[in-house]
């Protein structure tokens, strides 16, 4: 994949499409990207002779849904083009979908740095309210102009380093997943993402000093997880159990018709809130993890299961049970042997959770680049998180934090 983040996108987008003979194109994007972006990409595309088609999606609040992806699938027509995805994450990820199903290549251009998932191969997409990933085809190129990105607005520029501080307890939860699960673990790979996330938070600490390197900087690392996750092939470099918070509120958010919040910043914030569940861990000599596992019950899958009606509503719930089969189908033997880890191997599971750094530094990373560090000051309600912290780990099946310590009886109390 060619990536490229500098102030020649334009130039560099044309010569690749000149290199590789494309001459049909659809160019996607809504109000404000095409203003940003957007249109300057299509007068550079027709004063150089290519035949273009220019879809901008209107609507306030544009979302990876059925209703836009209709948007641009409509006025495809038999040519063989290239898509070119003028925008944030969204709007990359409807055009990543239409593109994959029509058999076309596409291209992304960035207009803010605010989410790692362009150079990924899976769409983040909300069909019939549930929030799925579904395989899709990464972009050929990656061309991000970076005026663009330096103008982007600031809370999507946090969005995006909060993106990032969400990989503290991915990378965590990735590698207690393979101490305890045996889920494959690429060491070459979490260190990547280790040192795009840490060259973010060293520019969260300096940051504004040199404005254009800052968003340089953050739009690489966010590059660089997405190419983390094509390599795994999964999302366990740049996912945990704070994007299963993130993904909690953002389908509770649209089921109550409340405003959308960006999706880094529902991830930072959540990453917060798994941090003290390290915390905890931490703070945990091994004879009370004993005692702990000892005392606390096999969950009983009926109750889980209607826990999951509980916290989804009836339309949803079925999806999601659905991918908590290997939890609700655990037998008492394999519940019994996963104790047995847990104990075994609790140096190891502290040596993990040593790694994550304390709630309050997260928040002070936060603070630093102007993201939210208090649910409420972005429309959290306290239930929003009373309930994340009771449901957020049926979301997605990857094994985190939240299943060890449900095991050991540990509760978030806010
Ligand atoms: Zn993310």
């Amino acid at each position: 994949m060619k990536t490229y983040v500098g102030k020649e996108a334009i130039a560099n987008l044309i010569q690749f499409l000149q290199d590789n003979r494309a001459r049909y194109v659809t160019l996607v994007s809504d109000e404000n990207e095409y203003a940003a972006l957007g249109q300057r990409v299509e007068e550079a595309l027709r004063e150089q002779e290519f035949e273009v088609k220019n879809i901008v999606l209107r609507g306030e609040e544009i979302g990876a849904s059925e209703r836009y992806i209709v948007q641009v699938l409509l006025p495809a027509d038999l040519e063989e083009r290239v898509y070119i995805a003028v925008g944030s994450g969204t709007l990359t990820d409807i055009v990543r979908f239409v593109s994959y199903r029509t058999r076309s290549f596409f291209i992304s251009m960035p207009t803010a740095p605010s989410v790692d998932g362009f150079a990924a191969s899976g769409s983040a997409m909300t069909i019939m309210d549930y929030k799925q990933t579904i395989q899709s085809r990464p972009p050929v190129a990656i061309f991000a102009d970076l005026d663009t990105l330096c103008n982007a607005p600031r809370d999507l520029i946090a969005s995006g380093f909060g993106d990032m501080f969400g990989k503290y307890t991915a990378l965590a939860d990735w590698e207690l997943s393979n101490l305890l699960m045996d889920e494959p673990y690429d060491a070459e790979i979490a260190a990547r993402s280790q040192a795009a996330r840490d060259l973010c938070a060293q520019r969260a600490g300096v940051l504004e000093q040199d404005w254009e390197q800052d968003i340089k900087s953050v739009m690489e690392a966010l590059i660089e997880e997405g190419l983390c996750m094509l390599l795994t092939n999964n999302s366990r470099p740049a996912s945990g159990a704070e994007h299963q918070f993130s993904h909690f509120w953002e389908m509770r958010l649209l089921r109550e018709n409340r405003p959308a919040i960006f999706h880094g910043t529902k991830v930072g914030l959540a990453s917060i809130l798994v941090a003290k569940y390290y915390e905890m861990i931490r703070e945990l000599s091994k004879e009370q993890a004993i005692e702990r596992l000892h005392k606390t019950q096999k969950f009983d899958p009926q109750q889980e299961i209607q826990k999951i009606h509980e916290g989804y509503g009836e339309g949803i719930a079925e999806s999601i049970i659905r991918t908590q089969s290997r939890h609700l189908n655990m037998t008492d033997q394999d519940y019994e042997d996963l104790k047995a880890r847990i104990i075994d191997r609790w140096e190891d599971i502290q040596v993990v959770a040593n790694k994550v750094p304390a709630p309050s530094e997260i928040q002070k990373l936060l603070t630093q680049v102007g993201g939210a560090t208090h649910p409420e000051s972005v429309g959290l309600t306290q239930r929003d998180v009373r309930d994340a912290i009771q449901y957020a780990m049926y979301v997605r099946k990857a094994f985190t934090i939240l299943n060890v310590c449900q095991m050991l009886g540990l509760k978030l109390v806010i």
